[in-house]
């Protein structure tokens, strides 16, 4: 057993540290403050490559091994969750589905795309959160082309997306499309106005009679479920660096402020109380880092890995909301102003809980696993 980086993942992990410290940090806070996604940012993420991450090299990407992945998703989440979470979406759920599904003709036209411009995910609608097995928008075939019709829901990166993968109900079961986001009929609506993560753009997206040629059509008829699980489940293990990234970095502003904030005499560091905060702090970051490790490994290596991505992502956001919560309370009642960034991260970790389906959800996708072999079949 090898718990080291290989050379290629410690430059990376350097690059990836030296983007994040020199080109995302500074712009975190007024990313915030603004709720507007780092535009320019964005373009120095892809002209590093960042929007590429999952794209194989023939097709122009940056085919980064999924550990050396989850590194990006947590240097850049110790910073800015914002930017993380527009980058793990992009890559996560949306061009993993093409890399995965796309045949031949798609990976050429979609994936220089996709490296260039943000991707996003369709999948949620108003009256289909956790069960997205009753999908109301539809999409119907109309010689060459599909028609969809419907609304989708918390499109994160809805109103950057230059790409959307959509879910849609046709004749014979969900299928995934790859559209144009400047497609006639689609209009980008309504913004989500979130407690976090106020740099991703989370939006309504309307579907109103658009055209989509067939061959951009993503697998088969049917497979839309089986297509958006699998992106699922690497949004899963993209949310558990995200939350490791998060804890992180609340732990060095937490570290930062008990150093330097004096009371009765001493710097607070020094009292047991706080102590245990860092102390059990430092144990779920590393806990959550091996199981990240191992999850990795495995997905790098071609296994199956859906039961430990959800564990991640389970353990992960919890891990980040604690983590958070605690060195909110370090800061005392600065933590509670807007001024220190911690509330923000405060804030930005309670969506962890979210992305990718919901905890509860999760417990029971684990329980299913478990029961399944006493033939024992539960249902969500
Ligand atoms: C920050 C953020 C980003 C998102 N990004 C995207 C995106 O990019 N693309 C996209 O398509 N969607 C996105 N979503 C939507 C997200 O996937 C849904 O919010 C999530 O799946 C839950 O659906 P819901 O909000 O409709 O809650 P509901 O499904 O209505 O659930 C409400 C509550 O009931 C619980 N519940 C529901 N069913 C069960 C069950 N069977 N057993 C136990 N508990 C249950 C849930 O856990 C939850 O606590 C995003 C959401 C957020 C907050």
């Amino acid at each position: 057993m090898d718990f080291s980086l290989t050379d290629e993942q410690l430059m990376f992990r350097g690059m990836f540290r030296d983007f994040a410290q020199k080109e995302v940090a500074k712009v975190a806070t007024h990313t915030d403050e603004a709720e507007e996604p780092p535009r320019d940012l964005l373009k120095k993420a892809a002209a590093q490559g960042f929007l590429a991450a999952m794209i194989p090299e023939d097709f122009g990407g940056a085919a980064l091994d999924p550990l050396s992945y989850a590194l990006l998703l947590e240097e850049i989440a110790k910073v800015c969750m914002s930017t993380a979470v527009t980058l793990a979406t992009h890559n996560s759920f949306a061009a993993s589905m093409i890399v995965k599904y796309g045949n031949d003709d798609q990976k050429e036209r979609w994936l220089p795309k996709l490296a260039e411009s943000l991707g996003a995910l369709a999948l949620t609608e108003p009256d289909a959160g956790t069960d997205t097995s009753r999908l109301a928008t539809r999409a119907r075939l109309d010689g060459e082309a599909y028609v969809i019709d419907g609304v989708k829901t918390w499109v994160s990166n809805g109103g950057t997306a230059g790409t959307l993968l959509v879910v849609a109900q046709t004749t014979n079961g969900p299928a995934v499309f790859a559209v144009d986001a400047k497609t006639g009929g689609i209009k980008i609506g309504y913004r989500e106005p979130t407690m976090g993560l106020r740099g991703v753009s989370i939006n309504t997206v309307y579907f109103d009679h658009v055209r989509v040629p067939a061959i951009d059509r993503i697998g088969s008829e049917g497979e839309g479920s089986a297509i958006a699980q699998a992106a699922i489940t690497n949004m899963q293990l993209a949310v558990a660096a995200l939350s490791l990234g998060c804890a992180e970095g609340a732990f060095e502003l937490g570290k930062q402020f008990a150093v330097e904030r004096k009371q009765f005499g001493v710097a607070i560091a020094t009292k047991q109380a706080l102590g245990n905060y860092f102390a059990d702090t430092e144990i779920d970051v590393e806990a959550l880092r091996h199981l990240i490790e191992y999850t990795t490994w495995l997905a790098g290596q071609g296994q199956a890995f859906k039961n430990e991505a959800v564990m991640a992502r389970l353990f992960g956001a919890k891990v980040a909301r604690e983590a958070a919560n605690r060195m909110l309370q370090v800061h005392g009642g600065y933590g509670f102003s807007d001024e220190y960034a911690i509330s923000r991260i405060y804030r930005d970790a309670r969506a962890l809980d979210f992305i990718g389906g919901t905890p509860q959800i999760g417990r029971v996708m684990i329980a299913q696993q478990i029961f399944e072999s006493a033939g024992v079949m539960i249902q969500p």
